[in-house]
């Protein structure tokens, strides 16, 4: 596979991020960016609508179908997955690639789907879990949020259910319980240490 040329001490620097959908990975990753800049957070294709107030470029590359499966059929794509049932994910290959090789750390946010993927082709990458606190929080986070209609935030509920079930498949498990107290732990695991202005 191409992702194996990469080499190994190279890999090692790459974390992969995952959770269930809602519990804030989002979140965490901005904070993680705003606190250190060198950090690299991948920025994924998705075939998803834009929300409001998302941006190309930094929050997705918005892509269409036929462009999605055109970055598949090419080899783009470092891993990929329908997520929730309906829209594709995935990680293009070769920022990802470049960053490794230019030495700094780099973080993806992955579904469960995606963060498997990686194990396979990157068993060197460190893989953590974002738990919520409770369950109920869990749904409370997806309601508040308000981005998702009742069907779509069920079908998500319905796959979250199935996440959590997973956290014993990652090397470590964060609860996001407080977003400063995640996000250092967090960089703490990477290895990163918070930057003094
Ligand atoms: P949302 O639609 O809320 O932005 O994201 C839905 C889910 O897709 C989240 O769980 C997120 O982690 C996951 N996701 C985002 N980008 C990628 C990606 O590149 N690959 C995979 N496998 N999942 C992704």
């Amino acid at each position: 596979a191409p992702a194996t040329a990469i080499p190994t001490t190279q890999r090692a620097r790459l974390t992969v991020l995952s959770g269930p959908t809602a519990v804030g990975k989002g979140t965490i990753s901005a904070e993680m960016r705003r606190r250190r800049p060198e950090l690299w957070i991948s920025v994924s294709a998705t075939t998803r609508p834009r929300r409001p107030g998302e941006v190309e470029g930094v929050h997705y590359h918005f892509v269409t179908a036929e462009q999605f499966d055109e970055m598949v059929a090419t080899g783009q794509m470092l891993e990929w997955a329908v997520v929730h049932g309906v829209h594709r994910y995935g990680t293009p290959r070769e920022p990802v690639e470049r960053e490794l090789a230019g030495g700094r750390p780099v973080l993806l946010e992955l579904d469960l789907q995606g963060a498997r993927q990686v194990r396979v082709a990157m068993p060197e990458a460190r893989f953590v879990f974002l738990e919520p606190p409770t369950w109920e929080e869990l749904v409370q986070r997806l309601v508040g949020r308000g981005t998702e209609g009742p069907e779509e935030r069920e079908r998500r509920l319905v796959t979250a259910r199935q996440e959590l079930a997973a956290v014993s498949e990652f090397d470590d498990v964060v609860v996001n319980d407080d977003v400063a107290r995640a996000t250092a732990e967090l960089m703490s695991l990477m290895g990163l240490r918070e930057q003094v202005a």
